[in-house]
């Protein structure tokens, strides 16, 4: 790794010596999130691959990995090669590759690991039958079916028929595996009434495409989705085999404004930005913390535990502080103070940065127990 200024601090540094802005991971509140939803999977006979997209870190996808997860998975390409090579074995790219130079990768790759793929189109289908029949190696195969965001996806009733384009061409190494129904759209509605909905009528849509490849003589070995917003109800509808949920992990800001669903684990926000207060004005305070170090998609930070101070968009390098409306300008921080930010959202935040920095024994006091690369930051394609 290249020595750069922004190099973190080593391991067992204290907390305090963490220059800001920077990304932290409370290890503790991240291991409880990790062990229950292992145990969620495992008391409901669930397989569960999470999905590596939000933290791009083969340190932590091996945490999953060693709690029970069958493998991890991701959206692109590269960021599967990324994870294979710092060791990753089981990977599963959630999405559709078109491109013929990059199936050419997608095949090798499959040589060197368990790989599966999404297809939504038969030109996807005989492209990646091409690529494979040069290399000589095998992928699992998901059919994705659109079950309600409007994004990828074949219509439930044309699921069979896909089917069959994958068995046809079981020579070329491509085995059928099932299929992928991930609702994205489900996961932040706010009430858990709201999400149970739709998640209820994506299983009634991936119900008929599962019929469809049946009634095309096929069998389905395994249908695969779900996110940290919905997982309970693709459990409880008992069609789901396996759960793709990722943020659970890390939590952020849009997550925390979910309704929890009755029964669901309580996953802490694990994710932080330590920043620090560079300026002071009567009724203002600014961080060093802008949109270059946190995402803002899906709307700004919150602080830490304090809702009486609001956080404003202050542009690429500061946040701006202000009182909350109940709250005076007494309780904004002074110059040099430490705050604690929460990510809007965990995703697109982790790949703003180089290192993950994991600490153990909380914000205030914690100590620096291990640095990870975000080892597939930045792969994109
Ligand atoms: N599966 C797929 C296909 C996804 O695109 C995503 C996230 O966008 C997930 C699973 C995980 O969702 P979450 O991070 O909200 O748990
Ligand atoms: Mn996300």
């Amino acid at each position: 790794m290249n020595k750069h200024p922004c190099t973190p601090p080593a391991p067992g540094d204290n907390i305090a010596a963490l220059l800001t802005p920077a990304l932290v991971v409370d290890l503790d509140a991240m291991q409880r999130n990790l062990q229950r939803m292992a145990d969620f999977a495992r008391q409901h006979r669930l397989r569960l691959r999470p999905h590596a997209k939000m933290h791009k870190c083969a340190a932590i996808a091996k945490l999953q990995i060693a709690a029970g997860a069958v493998g991890v998975c991701v959206q692109k390409l590269s960021e599967a090669e990324a994870l294979a090579a710092a060791g990753i074995t089981d990977l599963f790219i959630s999405n559709e590759v078109i491109d013929p130079a990059k199936l050419t990768r997608v095949a090798e790759l499959a040589g060197r690991v368990t790989l599966a793929i999404a297809v939504d189109s038969k030109l996807g289908v005989e492209r990646l039958a091409l690529a494979m029949q040069s290399a000589g190696s095998q992928i699992d195969v998901f059919v994705e079916v659109d079950v309600g965001q409007g994004r990828c996806g074949v219509a439930p009733t044309a699921a069979g028929a896909l089917a069959q384009q994958v068995v046809a061409h079981a020579s070329a190494g491509l085995r059928f595996a099932g299929l992928q129904a991930y609702h994205g759209r489900a996961q932040h509605l706010r009430s858990a009434a709201e999400r149970e909905a739709a998640i209820h009528h994506a299983a009634s849509l991936a119900r008929a495409a599962q019929a469809t490849v049946t009634a095309a003589g096929i069998h389905c070995p395994l249908v695969t989705g779900a996110g940290t917003g919905s997982f309970t109800f693709e459990a409880a509808s008992g069609l789901w085999g396996e759960l793709q949920a990722g943020s659970y992990l890390f939590m952020d800001r849009d997550y925390a404004e979910n309704q929890p669903a009755p029964g669901a684990p309580v996953f802490e926000q694990a994710l932080f930005i330590k920043s620090q207060v560079i300026s002071r004005g009567e009724a203002h305070a600014v961080v060093d913390a802008g949109h270059k170090t946190y995402a803002i998609d899906s709307g700004l930070p919150t602080v830490w535990q304090r809702s009486d101070l609001t956080v404003t968009n202050g542009g690429d390098e500061h946040g701006i502080l202000h009182p909350a409306p109940h709250a005076s300008a007494d309780v904004l921080p002074q110059l040099g103070d430490i705050v604690w930010l929460v990510p809007g959202h965990c995703d697109p935040t982790v790949n703003l940065h180089d290192h993950l920095v994991a600490v153990r024994g909380g914000l205030s006091d914690g100590v620096v127990e291990t640095v990870w690369a975000v080892d597939a930051r930045g792969c994109v394609s």
